[in-house]
């Protein structure tokens, strides 16, 4: 039988770790209760906050993470619960309209081939709009009061090589959209900030383990706790946590 003191970490959420913070201060500590679950250990504190500003801080006191890809156009996660938005349709119309312009290239109608391309920006927009729309709005009903993203790189390189286009593209219509999302946010009153990308597609959520063989293709399985999950939405989580740090503003 050994007997001491031993140092173990806590898991905690953004949320918690700000009450944390003021333990002591505004925030009073009440009883604390250690306890397992199923292999886990919990410890239940109780905290008394004043009522006033509960009341004023129950509106706006949560943060929202916005993963951005290729599968998911977006999945956001506010404290937890996630909104995907499918990329398919995006993906779907993009490669026709891709398909068009080569049969027509062939036929040298340069003209037609224009005209579908001014077509597809401007489908592309509109889909911009409407998510980010659909996005901050779905925030603002859950009490967001702020918005992270990752803050994405490579979009000022003005080179770019062959290999990497496709790639710059694509960050490309991610930062317009983006962009979309922080001026609809601001609007409202919801503050943007945005962070550094750096292994929040990696990460655990639960325990804080860091590998990439936690993600494979759309299953997040951590090899240290064995947390399990959807990849986009434990990155969209990851980045409402800012793990790797917020980034300088955008
Ligand atoms: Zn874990």
């Amino acid at each position: 039988m050994q007997t001491g003191r031993v140092r173990v970490p806590l898991a905690v959420t953004a949320k918690q770790e700000a009450i944390l913070a003021r333990l002591g201060r505004d925030v009073k500590q009440g009883a604390t209760k250690l306890y397992e679950k199923r292999g886990r250990w919990y410890l239940a504190l109780s905290v008394t906050l004043s009522a006033e500003e509960k009341a004023a801080k129950s509106a706006r006191d949560k943060i929202a993470g916005i993963d951005m890809g290729l599968r998911y156009l977006a999945v956001v996660n506010a404290g937890g619960e996630t909104l995907f938005f499918p990329g398919d349709q995006a993906a779907s119309v993009r490669r026709r309209y891709h398909a068009l312009r080569r049969r027509m290239g062939k036929a040298k109608a340069i003209k037609a081939i224009r005209q579908m391309k001014d077509k597809e920006a401007r489908w592309m927009k509109d889909q911009d709009h409407k998510i980010s729309r659909a996005i901050v709005d779905w925030c603002l009903a859950r009490g967001v009061g702020i918005i992270r993203m990752e803050k994405l790189e490579g979009i000022r390189r003005r080179k770019t090589r062959k290999r990497d286009f496709g790639r710059s593209l694509h960050s490309w219509s991610f930062y317009r959209f983006q962009q979309f999302i922080a001026y609809k946010a601001r609007l409202v009153g919801i503050r943007v900030e945005w962070v550094n990308p750096k292994d929040t597609s990696r990460t655990c959520p639960r325990c804080g383990h860091c590998a990439s063989e936690n993600r494979s293709g759309i299953r997040f399985r951590c090899r240290k706790c064995g947390f399990r999950g959807h990849a986009d939405a434990v990155s969209a989580w990851n980045v409402s946590f800012a793990i790797s740090g917020l980034a300088e503003a955008a």
